[in-house]
């Protein structure tokens, strides 16, 4: 272990799988467990109907579902379509703002964002992040490209945003090898 990734973890906190910015909260924790599961279940349709093997949700402080989306990048032929990405582009348009702080929204993921989400998250203003299988299992298993992200845990706590990561991770590594072993689309650039 790096002198760098000692320091990153002992900001974090960790029990179990779970991993966050702020001390561990297990109410948290279990809320996300459920809509996570629930997203890994979903993206199974999602992907029956040309979608990426990628969900996100965005709820309200109430626990009111505010958008669920899927990777649609193949589908609508958009690099960008990311699931996080098109749930904050439906969720903007909804509340009529580029700006969402003063809903106090979370985020719900099936796996951790890459580069370019961790970039929509952060200029979206959703306050709480969580996210179900992480970045090195979704490489591992898809042979996606997740992008570059140092210490975005750490950015995203210094901007007031609250990380919460391997959620019920098992879930979403058993939905992703499905999604390989039939088969499908692993879409990228090529190099
Ligand atoms: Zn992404």
């Amino acid at each position: 272990m790096t002198f760098l990734s000692k320091l990153f973890l002992t900001k974090n906190s960790k029990i179990g799988n779970v991993i966050s910015n702020e001390k561990i909260d297990k109410t948290k924790v279990e809320i996300a467990g459920k809509i996570i599961a629930e997203l890994q279940q979903d993206m199974q349709d999602f992907v029956e109907n040309g979608s990426g093997p990628f969900v996100a949700a965005i709820y309200d402080d109430m626990g009111n579902l505010i958008v669920k989306s899927a990777n649609s990048v193949v589908k609508e032929q958009c690099s960008n379509n990311h699931a996080e990405m098109n749930a904050i582009k439906i969720a903007e348009k909804k509340f009529g703002t580029y700006d969402l702080s003063s809903f106090n929204l979370k985020m719900y993921i099936t796996a951790e964002p890459c580069i370019m989400c961790i970039g929509g998250i952060m200029w979206s203003g959703i306050k709480e992040v969580y996210y179900g299988v992480p970045t090195k299992s979704v490489e591992n298993i898809t042979g996606f490209d997740e992008g570059f992200k140092p210490n975005w845990f750490k950015e995203f706590k210094d901007r007031g945003i609250t990380v919460y990561g391997n959620i019920e991770p098992h879930i979403g590594i058993k939905a992703l090898r499905n999604y390989v072993n039939n088969g499908k689309k692993i879409y990228k650039p090529s190099r």
